[in-house]
């Protein structure tokens, strides 16, 4: 007979006929029914075995969470809840799982919170089971994406000199003995000598690298991993998050931001059509979540329903300028949630404000333009105001900005005007400004923290919860 896993065959529904399946248990009561778990569905497979066959030393080691191979026979159930189930015929124990120290033998749900403590196991529950399927299907589908469309997939560096966002967010990479480092003339560690001779950083983007890949390919991406040094305990950020960053050589801002809306709608109706039992699952979760909830605090769609609506619905598009004015009209609420201040012209929003204009003020996704230029980085294209740049945020229900993007600065004159303004180091960089020295053309890209998209597709709350391991100032164990 034939190994199969067990989505397979719940998925058949054929009977009468002889398979292997390998997993864990999940729950064995009766000393009969086994709930076998082998990861590729959170529903699990009953298998039966018969009592008389089976040694008394045998039934003590079917235990939550052992790893067993059973051959048997699919036949229909009797039982509900599942159309079909395995007659055990033989049954091994691969390694055994000792109930009385097992982390995750648990008579109630564990909380986020203590999975997140045993973040090494949380992998074998139904909550991450889900996510981390449909955050699988959420990558694959962004390589669809944009291999149908043609875009070549450019491995930038994680080693890098450069900090493409100049927010001195940056983790040093150090080759030498920290026992016996460099040191400058007044005794302190030269981390301009770290990288060999080097001043290296772990890479905040992929951004720099791909516009020169953009200037030869035409269309290119990187979806690799990026690592922020920002010590901030909030449910959005990680140190180490995987960004997807396209870049487009002509391309205006328009083009981008149709890129980017036709995107997010393809990864999230991949999703749907291809991940409907995890996100079901998800959803039921977050309802479950929600009824612990005060009524008004409650949110009005479920999971299906708000990935639908945004399918469904085009995202408003207004200037920075705009949202300033919504933001300066609008009374001041004194709700928890919504505890906004209102904005002078300048600022940089806040993520409150973000979600302001997003949940309360136009309910639908918005991509906001325009931003002044002193609050964004060095390499975005210039208006003719002299003020704002040729920006785009896209900002999300329940997450604030999910994507960053821009027109970028073709000029040559005018970006090293720029970056002289904001004292960047010109010279180092011109293996950058040769983009604009030789057949500089006009090019656009984006940022999508894919965290944060799988933090939305999941309903789940915080960014620790979407992300196999995460990394954050109080977590990097293993
Ligand atoms: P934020 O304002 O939320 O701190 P940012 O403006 O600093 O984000 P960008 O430099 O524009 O971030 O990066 C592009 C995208 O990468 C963001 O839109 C967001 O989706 C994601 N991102 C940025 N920082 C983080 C982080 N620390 N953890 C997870 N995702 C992040
Ligand atoms: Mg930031
Ligand atoms: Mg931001
Ligand atoms: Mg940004």
């Amino acid at each position: 007979s034939q190994r199969v896993k067990v989505k397979q065959i719940l998925l058949d529904e054929k009977t009468d006929y002889n398979v292997v399946v390998k997993g864990w248990i999940r729950s064995f009561r009766n000393n009969q029914f086994i709930a076998l778990n082998d990861g590729s569905t959170n529903n699990n497979i009953q298998v039966v075995i018969d009592q008389e066959s089976v040694t008394p030393e045998l039934l003590k080691r079917l235990t939550t969470g052992a790893a067993i191979s059973v051959s048997g026979q699919v036949i229909p159930s009797m039982g509900k809840g599942q159309r079909v189930e395995i007659k055990a015929i033989e049954l091994e124990i691969l390694g055994d799982c000792d109930p009385e120290k097992y982390p995750l033998q648990l008579k109630n749900r564990p909380s986020l919170e203590y999975l997140r403590e045993i973040a090494h196991l949380r992998f074998r529950t139904n909550t991450f089971g889900a996510i981390f399927r449909l955050r699988h299907a959420l990558a694959f589908a962004v390589h669809k994406f944009f291999n149908e469309k043609g875009f070549v997939y450019l491995h930038t560096p994680i080693i890098t000199a450069s900090d493409a966002e100049g927010a001195g967010e940056m983790f040093h990479v150090t080759s030498f003995d920290l026992k016996n480092p460099p040191l400058t003339e007044s005794g302190e560690i030269n981390y301009k000598e770290d990288f060999f001779g080097r001043a290296t950083n772990l890479t905040v983007s992929g951004q720099l690298e791909g516009e020169l890949g953009a200037m030869a390919f035409g269309d290119i991406y990187t979806f690799g991993p990026t690592f922020r040094a920002e010590n901030s305990n909030t449910a959005r950020h990680l140190a180490e998050f995987w960004m997807i960053e396209p870049e487009m050589a002509f391309y205006d801002l328009e083009e981008n931001m149709n890129l980017a809306e036709a995107f997010i709608k393809y990864v999230l109706s991949y999703a749907l059509e291809n991940n409907r039992e995890d996100l079901e699952f998800l959803a039921q979760r977050l309802l479950e979540e929600e009824k612990q909830k005060p009524q008004q605090e409650r949110s009005e769609m479920g999971l299906i329903e708000k990935l639908e609506f945004v399918l469904n619905n085009e995202f408003v598009r207004i200037t920075y300028t705009e949202a300033i004015d919504i933001l300066k009209n609008s009374k001041p609420n004194k709700t928890k949630k919504f505890n906004y201040l209102i904005e002078e012209w300048g600022a940089d929003l806040q993520s409150e404000h973000e979600r302001y204009l997003v949940e309360k003020h136009f309910k639908k996704p918005v991509i906001l333009t325009d931003y002044p230029k002193a609050i964004k980085a060095f390499y975005m294209k210039q208006n003719e105001d002299g003020k704002t740049v040729r920006a785009m945020d896209i900002l999300f229900p329940g997450i604030g900005e999910i994507v960053g993007g821009s027109q970028r600065e073709e000029n040559y004159d005018k970006l090293v005007t720029r970056m002289e303004e904001m004292h960047l180091p010109v010279e180092e960089m011109s293996w950058y400004l040769d983009t604009r020295r030789f057949g500089s053309a006009p090019h656009a890209g984006f940022g999508l923290g894919f965290e944060r998209l799988v933090l939305f597709a999941s309903g789940m709350g915080n960014i620790r919860d979407v992300i196999p391991f995460p990394r954050t100032p109080k977590s990097a164990e293993f």
